[in-house]
């Protein structure tokens, strides 16, 4: 890092601050003084919840990742809604995106790291002619042949001032409260919309677990989900990036998620990537043992517990290495096998069963590590 900041991306800076300047400051005024509409604040709603989905499921999720195809009538949807969201084209967005994942944290080289600060990750990288900031449109040729990509990259400018002003001022004019509509479906929804997405690069590389991956700083982070359309499971993203998943549990709010696999219900989407349930296990099993080890190694806690977690160790690389050989011999057996039912059901029955034994030993973990709380741990030794 320089010891002297690059120059202001002035257009950049005039742009947040009038738009949080008008979100935030004239909004809440208009709003007291004045008040809004129910149109307005339906306008508002309804475009903040398309426009955020359409980054999730369309920006981040489908062009930056592949995590499923689409036809073209979603592409078409997800491009336009998107656009709304004020985020760069998806070229741009996309090429950004994949670096950020490959040199994650690097200050040299991810564009947003946080490790040169909240601030950086949040906006400041947006803010100044860092080096890093730069884009690189090699790391987009699958993108550069989506002609729904290249159309909304060449127009994108024109479209988002129509998008941004234009539709709130054709809605304010038909119902009557064209300042309004401007204000709170207009700046109010995309200031505020913006510093949510902009959290999951500051926020959730700073505050939440890290289940499945230590070696970077991204967290799982329920909260930012919730405003985010299901991309606070941030941990869980970057180690596993080609899941069309962010929040992996039913109960985990990713609409991102919900969207993709209806849309695969109704034939808009198709192969959707899913990563086997056995290696997410083996993540969080790893992060496990880390875990127990860390805090043996700290309380010098007695023997008995050091040579259990071993034996679980032990069993541990065993249930991998059969997973292993499993999926070996099935890669062997080839397509034609796996159209014999019973071979099917067979290997079916050889994995579930692994899996099984993984899900029971991250139980037997989570009960040591919960005897290893500091009461049970004084007990213990
Ligand atoms: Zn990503
Ligand atoms: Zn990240």
């Amino acid at each position: 890092m320089s010891e002297r900041k690059p120059p202001l991306v002035v257009s950049n800076v005039i742009f947040f601050v009038a738009v949080n300047l008008l979100g935030f400051v004239a909004a809440p005024i208009y709003g007291l003084t004045v008040g809004f509409s129910g149109w307005a604040w339906l306008a508002a709603a309804v475009i903040w919840i398309v426009s955020g989905l359409s980054i999730t499921a369309g920006y981040h999720r489908l062009w930056s990742h592949r995590t499923y195809r689409a036809a073209w009538p979603m592409r078409l949807a997800l491009a336009f809604f998107g656009t709304f969201s004020l985020q760069n084209s998806i070229l741009i967005w996309a090429a950004r995106h994949r670096v950020h994942h490959r040199h994650v944290d690097d200050v040299e080289r991810d564009p947003h790291s946080i490790k040169q600060s909240f601030w950086h990750a949040h906006m400041g990288w947006m803010t100044r002619h860092w080096k890093t900031s730069e884009i690189n449109f090699d790391e987009v040729p699958d993108l550069k042949k989506d002609p729904i990509v290249m159309w909304q990259h060449k127009l994108y400018w024109p479209a988002v001032w129509t998008l941004n002003l234009g539709v709130p001022a054709a809605l304010g004019w038909l119902t009557g409260d064209v300042l309004g509509m401007i204000l709170l479906a207009g700046a109010f929804r995309l200031a505020l919309s913006q510093h949510f997405t902009f959290f999951i690069n500051s926020l959730a590389h700073t505050w939440g677990r890290r289940s499945y991956n230590q070696e970077n700083t991204a967290r799982d982070n329920g909260l930012i989900a919730l405003v985010t359309w299901g991309e606070g499971y941030h941990n869980f993203h970057h180690a596993f990036q080609a899941d069309y998943r962010n929040g992996l549990r039913w109960w985990d709010f990713d609409p991102g998620k919900w969207l993709i696999a209806a849309s695969s219900w109704v034939g808009l989407a198709r192969d959707l990537k899913r990563t086997p349930s056995f290696k997410i296990q083996r993540a969080r099993l790893q992060i496990r043992f880390q875990e127990l080890e860390q805090r043996l190694a700290e309380d010098q806690a007695a023997p008995t517990w050091r040579e259990a977690l071993e034996r679980e160790y032990q069993q541990f690389r065993e249930t991998v290495s059969l997973w292993q050989s499993v999926q070996a011999e099935r890669v062997q057996a080839g397509a034609d096998a796996m159209r014999d039912r019973w071979r099917k059901t067979e290997f079916r029955t050889r994995f579930k069963d692994l899996e099984y034994r993984l899900k029971m030993q991250g139980r037997r973990l989570a009960a040591m590590q919960r005897s290893l709380q500091p009461a049970g741990l004084a007990g213990a030794a």
